[in-house]
Parts: C-alpha cells; sequence; structure tokens
C-alpha cells in the first residue's frame, strides 16, 4: 500500500516537469545504457532479475546534459524527482533520510555510458550528520563503525564536493594512529574517531571558508552537482580524449542505499571478475577485504585477500556469489566485472559490467566463449577492440639482456603482474614531470606509492607504470590494462619516497633516483634496474589471435595489404596476413650505404651520359631488391604471388645529398684554416652543385612525377628492374603481379607522359618474357586537383592508390613534417584562449592519424566515384597512415575501396577492423 502511494509521488512529480530525469532501479534496464550509464543500467538489470541490490534510483545523462546547458542549474523538475524517488527508497528500507531515529544513508556515484573507471567521482555514506550519527550508533550498538563511517564520509565529501586537499585529513589520520600506536584506519578506537570528525569538520570549513553542511538535503544537493561536474573535470576530459568517448554523453547519477562492508568481520567489501581480466582464465578473480569500505580496495591502501580465501572467511556468502556471478555471465554473454558488499554475512551486489580486460584476455574470451557456445564468431568478432590486438604483439623483455640483467643482479623487485608489455625508461615520480618528459618523447616509467586518478595525465604518456602498493584491481592495474600499458602494482618490495624523487628497494641499501633508467614486466612483475632490451611478440604462437582473425576474414569485404619496403617486411606483413603489398616506397633502397654515393652522383651528374652510368650501377641492386620483395610475396607451394605495388621515385633530391647548411659551415671553416684546397675545392664545387637544386618548398616541388618527367631515366631504370626481376622469376614458373605507380600526379597528362615514356620499356621486357608477367600501370591520388579530375586520371590508370598522408597536408596545407609540433596537438587537444575557462577545440582528432571524412574523404569519394564512371575495372586502395586506422578503415569499408594498405604490425589491427566496419554496415543495413 504505502509502496503504491510513494510510486505515485515520483509519477507525480514526473507529470509536474518538462522530462523524466528520475528512474528508480526497478524502472531501468540493461538496454537503457545511453540514458541510465552503464552502472545505472547494471543495476537496474540485476535489480529486476531479483539479485540482492540496496534499493537506489539514477539521474539521467540527460539531466547532467541539461545541467550544462542550464549554466549548471539543475534542470526544472529534478529535484522534485529526487526527493519523491528518495521518498520510495526510505519507504523500500524502512529508514529515513536525515532521520535520528533510524537513518537512511546512500551513496552518490556517477556512471556514464561508457565506463570510465575512476575518473569521475563517488560520495559514499551521505546522510550523516551530528543527529543521525547517534541513531547510527544506537541502531548498531556500534560507536566506532558509526564515527568511522562519518568521518570518510566528511573526507569524501571535503575531497569530492568542496574541493579541499586530502592531504591534511590524512596527515590527522596518522597523527591519532601514531598516538595510540596502532597501524591500520580500522584500528583507530571510537574516542579518538569522534576527536577526529571533528578535526575533520574544522579542516573542511577552513579550506572551503564555510561551515560544514549539516543538512543532509544541502549534502545530497551539492554532492549530485559535483558529479555531474566531475564529467568535465581534467582527467575525465584527458580520458575521453585518449578512449575517443564523445564529450557530450554526459554522467548519470546514482543514489543508492547504503550498505557496510565495515561492521565487523562478517562484512566486508570487494570487487571480482567473472574470469580472469589478465589471462582470460576462467576462474573467479578478485580480491575482497574483511571489515572494510568499497574505497579501501580500489585506493590500494589495504592488500586485499584473493576472492577464493572468501570460501574460508564466509563459505555461505563465496557460494551465493559464485553462483551469481555465473548467473550475470551467462545473462550478458561477457566476462563481468563485479563489486559487491557484505553487511554482517549478508551478500549485496553493487555493480555489474562488461570488465576491462586486456589484449589477450580479450582474444582469448572471446575465442573461448565461441567454443563454449555463448557467443558466434560474429559476436567474437565484434567484441575485440582492434587496437587490443595490437597490445598481443607488444614488446618483451629480449632474452639475452633480460639474462645479463640477472646475472648482473639488476632484479630489484617483484610486484603484481597487473598488465603485460614490458618497458624501459627513466623512473620518473610524479604525473605532471612524466607527461612532460614523455610528451618530449623521453621514454618514462611513472612509479608512485600508488596512483589515483590524479595521475592519470602521467599515465597516458609513460612507457609503463609502477606502484608499490594496491592490488590486481587498483586504479593502477585498471587504468593500465585499459590503455593496454604494462603495470607492475603492488610492489611492496620497494618504498616510494616522493618527495624525494627516489624509491629504496627493501631489505637493501640499493635506491634508484628520478631519472635513472629501471625495466618492467608486466606479465611476470619483475623489476629491473637500468635498461633490457625489448623484443617484438610472436604471433607464430598467438593461436587464439589467429583463429579470431580468421573469423575475421570471413566477414570483411576489404582487402588488407602492407606497406614495405624490404623482403624482411614483406615476410612479415604475410605472416601477419597481409594479401599484398600497397606501397613499397623504393628510395629507401636508395638509402642503403653501398648505394648512397652511387645516387648521389646519379644526382649531381653534370650529363646524361655520366647519370646513365650512374643508373646502370643502381640497376643490379634495384632488381635483386625486387626479386626479394617478389619472392616474399609468392606462396611457394602454388607459385602464386600476391600483387605487389612499387612505387617510382617520390621525394626531392635533396633527401639523398648531405645538407647545404652543414657544407656550408665546413666550406666557410676549410677557408678560414687556410691550407686545404683539395678538400676545399671539392666542397665548394659539392655546395654549388646543392645549392643549384635547392628548393624552397621541397615537398611541393621537384618530386614525385615531376621528378620523373625531368630525369626519365631513373623511372626507366627502376621499371627495368622491376620487370626484370619479375621476368626472372617468371620464368621460374612463378606468376607474379607488379603494379607500378607513379607518384604525385596533380595533372592527368602528367601520367600520360610518364607511362607513354615507360610502356616501351614494359612491353619490351613483357615481350622478352614470353607474356608471362602481368604488369599494370596506376597512380597515387594524394594532391587535390588529383581528386578533381579523377576521371580524366582514370583513363590512364589501371589503379588508384590514395595517399593520405600527402592529400591530407595539402587538403589542409599543412605540413606533415612541422604541424604536429607547432600547432596542430593543440588544435586536438584545445587551445587555451584569453577570457574563456575551456579550451578551445579546433579538431576533433589529429587529421594524420584519423581520416578527415568531411574534407580529405569527400576528395576520396569524388575520386573513387569519378574513377570508377569511366574505368570500372579501376583498382582501388589507400596506403597513407590511415590504412591502418580503424576509423579511417570504417570509412575506407563505407566508400567501397577494395583493399587499405598499412605497416605490417598493423596488419591485424586492419583485418579485424574491416571485419568490424563490413559487419556494421550489414546491420545499418538491417
Ligand atoms: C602518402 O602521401 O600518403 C604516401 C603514402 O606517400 P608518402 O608518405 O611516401 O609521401
Ligand atoms: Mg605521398
Amino acid at each position: 500500500m504505502t509502496q503504491q502511494v510513494t510510486h505515485q509521488g515520483l509519477d507525480e512529480a514526473v507529470r509536474q516537469s518538462p522530462k523524466k530525469w528520475v528512474y528508480l532501479f526497478s524502472e531501468g534496464n540493461a538496454t537503457m545504457r545511453n540514458l541510465l550509464g552503464g552502472k545505472g543500467a547494471g543495476v537496474s538489470e540485476m535489480t529486476n532479475a531479483g539479485l540482492p541490490v540496496p534499493p537506489g534510483f539514477t539521474i539521467t545523462t540527460e539531466a547532467c546534459n541539461a545541467y550544462y546547458e542550464h549554466q549548471k542549474q539543475f534542470p526544472l523538475g529534478t529535484w522534485d524527482q529526487v526527493l519523491a524517488a528518495l521518498h520510495i527508497i526510505e519507504t523500500q528500507t524502512g529508514k529515513g533520510f536525515g532521520s535520528r531515529e533510524n537513518p537512511l544513508l546512500v551513496s552518490v556515484r556517477s556512471g556514464a555510458k561508457f565506463s570510465m573507471p575512476g575518473m569521475m567521482d563517488t560520495v559514499l555514506n551521505l546522510g550523516i550528520n551530528d543527529e543521525t550519527v547517534q541513531g547510527l550508533i544506537a541502531l548498531t550498538n556500534d560507536e566506532r563503525f558509526a564515527y568511522d563511517a562519518y568521518r570518510r564520509f566528511i573526507q569524501m565529501f571535503s575531497k569530492i564536493v568542496l574541493d579541499t586537499d586530502p592531504h591534511d585529513f590524512e596527515l590527522v589520520l596518522e597523527h591519532y594512529k601514531n598516538n595510540a600506536g596502532v597501524l591500520t584506519d580500522a584500528d583507530i578506537p571510537a574516542s579518538d574517531l569522534k576527536q577526529i570528525v571533528g578535526e575533520f569538520k574544522q579542516i573542511a570549513e577552513r579550506q572551503s571558508g564555510e561551515p560544514f553542511p549539516t543538512d543532509v538535503f544541502q549534502q545530497l544537493h551539492k554532492a549530485i552537482e559535483a558529479v555531474f561536474s566531475s564529467w568535465n573535470n581534467k582527467r575525465a576530459i584527458d580520458y575521453r580524449n585518449f578512449n575517443r568517448i564523445p564529450h557530450n554523453l554526459g554522467t548519470a547519477v546514482n543514489i543508492q542505499s547504503m550498505v557496510f562492508g565495515n561492521m565487523g568481520n562478517t562484512s566486508g567489501t570487494g570487487v571480482a571478475f567473472t574470469r580472469n581480466p589478465a589471462t582470460g582464465e576462467k576462474v573467479l578473480y578478485g580480491e575482497y577485504l574483511l571489515n572494510a569500505q568499497g574505497e579501501d580496495v580500489v585506493a590500494g591502501i589495504r592488500t586485499p585477500s584473493p576472492i577464493s580465501r572468501l570460501q574460508q572467511d564466509l563459505p555461505g556468502v563465496y557460494e551465493q556469489f559464485k553462483e551469481i556471478a555465473n548467473r550475470l555471465e551467462q545473462h550478458y554473454h561477457d566476462i563481468q566485472d563485479l563489486e559487491f558488499t557484505v553487511e554482517q554475512g549478508r551478500l549485496y551486489m553493487l555493480q555489474t559490467r562488461s570488465a576491462k580486460r586486456n589484449a589477450g584476455a580479450a582474444v582469448k574470451v572471446a575465442v573461448d566463449m565461441v567454443e563454449e557456445g555463448l557467443i558466434t564468431p560474429e559476436e567474437a568478432v565484434k567484441r575485440v577492440e582492434p587496437s587490443q590486438v595490437y597490445q598481443l604483439l607488444l614488446p618483451r623483455f629480449e632474452d639475452a639482456s633480460k639474462r645479463r640483467a640477472e646475472a648482473e643482479g639488476r632484479l630489484l623487485a617483484k610486484g603484481l603482474n597487473a598488465s603485460p608489455g614490458a618497458a624501459y625508461g627513466k623512473a620518473i615520480f610524479d604525473a605532471d614531470r612524466a607527461e612532460a618528459l614523455g610528451k618530449a618523447g623521453t621514454p618514462v616509467v611513472l612509479v608512485r606509492p600508488e596512483t589515483s586518478p590524479d595521475d592519470v595525465h602521467g599515465m597516458l604518456v609513460a612507457r609503463g607504470i609502477l606502484t608499490a602498493r594496491g592490488g590486481a584491481t587498483s586504479h593502477a592495474a585498471v587504468v593500465a590494462r585499459g590503455l593496454g600499458l604494462p603495470c607492475v602494482a603492488g610492489c611492496e618490495e620497494i618504498r616510494v619516497h616522493e618527495a624525494e624523487h627516489l624509491f629504496r628497494v627493501v631489505g637493501s641499501d640499493v635506491v634508484i633516483h628520478e631519472g635513472e633508467d629501471i625495466s618492467i614486466d608486466g606479465a611476470t612483475g619483475e623489476v629491473f634496474a637500468g635498461m633490457i632490451k625489448t623484443v617484438e611478440a610472436d604471433f607464430a604462437n598467438e593461436t587464439d589471435l589467429k583463429k579470431l582473425l580468421d573469423w575475421a576474414d570471413m566477414f570483411r569485404h576489404l582487402g588488407v595489404w602492407a606497406n614495405a619496403d624490404y623482403p624482411r617486411d614483406a615476410q612479415r606483413a604475410v605472416a601477419f596476413g597481409a594479401q599484398g603489398i600497397g606501397l613499397c616506397r623504393t628510395e629507401h633502397m636508395f638509402m642503403e650505404p653501398e648505394r648512397l654515393p652511387i645516387v648521389q652522383k646519379m644526382i649531381l651528374a653534370p650529363t646524361y651520359e655520366e647519370r646513365q652510368s650512374a643508373l646502370d650501377q643502381l640497376l643490379p641492386f634495384q632488381r635483386s631488391d625486387f626479386k626479394g620483395i617478389f619472392e616474399a610475396m609468392v606462396n611457394p607451394r602454388t607459385g602464386e604471388g600476391y600483387p605487389v605495388v612499387i612505387r617510382l621515385i617520390d621525394p626531392p633530391l635533396h633527401e639523398f645529398l648531405p645538407s647545404y647548411e652543414d657544407l656550408l659551415v665546413e666550406v666557410t671553416r676549410l677557408e678560414t684554416l687556410g691550407g686545404h684546397e683539395a678538400e676545399l675545392k671539392e666542397k665548394t664545387a659539392l655546395l654549388e652543385a646543392i645549392g643549384a637544386i635547392r628548393e624552397m618548398n621541397p615537398m611541393l616541388g621537384l618530386r614525385g612525377c615531376r621528378l620523373g618527367l625531368t630525369f626519365p631515366e631513373i623511372n626507366v631504370m627502376q621499371t627495368r628492374a622491376i620487370l626484370e626481376a619479375a621476368a626472372e622469376l617468371a620464368a621460374q614458373g612463378k606468376k607474379l603481379h607488379p603494379k607500378i605507380m607513379i607518384p604525385l600526379v596533380g595533372h592527368v597528362n602528367e601520367l600520360k607522359e610518364v607511362r607513354r615514356q615507360l610502356q616501351t620499356v614494359a612491353d619490351e621486357i613483357a615481350e622478352k618474357s614470353g607474356g608471362r608477367i602481368d604488369y599494370k600501370f596506376g597512380t597515387m591520388i594524394e594532391l587535390p586537383r588529383a581528386a578533381l579530375t579523377a576521371d580524366k586520371i582514370a583513363r590512364e590508370a589501371d589503379f588508384f592508390s590514395f595517399g593520405t598522408n600527402d592529400l591530407t597536408q595539402t587538403t589542409f596545407g599543412f605540413s606533415r613534417d612541422d604541424a604536429e609540433g607547432k600547432f596542430l596537438l593543440h588544435y586536438v587537444d584545445g587551445l587555451d584562449v584569453p577570457g574563456l575557462k575551456d579550451k578551445v577545440k579546433i579538431l576533433p582528432s589529429n587529421p594524420f592519424q584519423t581520416l578527415d571524412r568531411e574534407g580529405v574523404g569527400q576528395l576520396i569519394q569524388m575520386a573513387v566515384e569519378k574513377g570508377r564512371s569511366v574505368n570500372p575495372h579501376l583498382e582501388l586502395g589507400i596506403c597513407g597512415e590511415h590504412g591502418g586506422d580503424p576509423d579511417s578503415i570504417e570509412f575506407c569499408s563505407e566508400i567501397g575501396l577494395d583493399y587499405v594498405s598499412c605497416s605490417p604490425f598493423r596488419v591485424p589491427i586492419a583485418r579485424l577492423a574491416a571485419a568490424q566496419a563490413a559487419l556494421s554496415h550489414a546491420e545499418k543495413d538491417r
């Protein structure tokens, strides 16, 4: 009866409001993540499944967004709906908010659509003041518990809502612990806690400039505001930028009646995963603390027990928890990350969400779940983030280097293997300094006693993380796994002295100062002094990953090719699953030490004859280079070769010559020295020659096909080398498909003429080989004019390959060499503008990494349509850096390119991203 009436209270409040801003847990479900956030949707689903969830309600993400739209005012009706919902919770629990006799305490937690662990704020035990604490004492008959809850509340509320410095509170706690001669917070006696509460209130008042709020409704109002505001704190923004989570989603706020894990030794709290999120192994994995509140586990202040121990501590609870965990995994068909609290022997579930897992676990679990019949191969393919695949190809320590480190006694300590991968770098003890150094390109390992959300900016740029405290679910471990960073956590064999910028190894006199090299292995938990070289992972043994990628191949339409300049790159690309070479940049071959002098001679040759003679010397080198690449791309069993696109010389010639400035300095030095006539003469001549071909804007100058038109004999030599290499292999029965690519075409006449010149040479070699080589001529589309006139160009080309590095450079007018260092990253991170509090973002992402669909993408799409309109057999691919970027791959799939080409290491990512793109189009079409 009462329940009915109070429900009506909420319905009535909603009717009086422009929108329903508040949902009881019993009103939501798992599909409402957009509106209720992941946490809200998860607890709603659990509530409706009849699991033991403390009653509560969720304020929607829409309310958060409206709060920002209304200059940080609650949207109309929100507060009334909150009060009505709170009243329902009072009825359900039989308690009263602010009641002196039977007080209801609540938690106020953030919860966005996508989990952002630890990035936003939470306040626990809200609803305590000097009066309600008396009720708590009377009810529990436990003064210590009540005052402990009170002091925790003041501490948390002050930090989160009043924005005070947490350090002062810690000092008070330390002081009382020392005086009482106890080690942990849990041992501080009740009489001290009562005094601590008084001192905490004074600190809060001193720091915030106003009395600590005693009105519980005021506490609630302020806490909700603080959680809304935490959506836009720096660490949350950094995290969203890094994970490409949109900034306009907003967070929901969950208000839930408190249950207490700190009510003695039949109470406790913990977090657990239904499978091991570091390895994917199918065992319940996690940890808990008896007589503690939730934040104690995550904060890593006390070291928790493994979940398996719960079987001995509280056997009934353990069995029930195991059963619920299993049920939730079966229900969601995914590993769940669970938070629970036991209050005096009674289990409560506080959260379930899909667990963050590292790459190895993501792949293993996806494959295992297909084999267990829980999900389909399609679902498995959709579930693994392409960037996670990359982590499986992460570095590990080079064996010899590690053995040496061991032999030299450089193993310092062992901690928890919290997130795999190996890294070395300078030990840095502060997130700000780590950020500055990391951004400047210095390898950094961030070393902290434990990390907190305030350290995230340092973690984002670090190569690895080392913490002295905290378990497998501590902040450091969770964030590092999400970022794919190696992490050793809970390394209690070291003591970190932040103020002195050093750590000491317990039981020895070894000290590591800031800036010294250390190496960590997140797979074993080992920490070494000095640098240990790292090596790449062994793809051949990644059987689960291979299985997943084979499934991906069943769904994708895009071909995945690789950019490879050397036979060893080509071999690696094939091993990773590449089906062709989309770009072989031949100029890299010119840079090899024994060839560079010949190349320089060729460039500086005053006559055609001398140039030709240098080219004649280069021809055999190039022929053997190309032979090597073709051979790597031939299936040894069938003799069938994958397509290989070889690009004719592209860069401006000065790249092969000594720097003009250095040479000028040298000539001046020789002149002032005197007595070096011969050398001076030679260097002066070289200086003049280089001076003669100097350009103001070489990247817009004599390069690409312009170079080939100016010195046709270079192109002729390269074409000869390509086709003669192919002819030699064709004579051995191999079927080759060389594609000769002409770069930087802007006008069709450029292509027409280069092709005319080379066709004669090609026909001659092909004829000699008895017509056994199937070669093609094509061009790169990397200038806006080429894209705009693609219909004309396509008449002269068998294929197009989009050179999106240059196309981005020339479309935006951003120098690909300088823009990122000068201004472009500020465009993405946001500019500081005088008079504005928030940074102004100019671009959503770095267009050299993620294709700018709106501008560059439009040009590509236009070129695709125009090209195909005149040449339906035109083959279309992309070979700029974007070919390995999942978002850009999705675009390529959408506009119907034939293939993407990327660096060999990115081939697995591209296979998966291409499959996901195809599956998502299919879904949209349905
Ligand atoms: C491009 O411009 O996208 C490209 C692949 O060529 P390069 O990077 O060699 O200029
Ligand atoms: Mg280019």
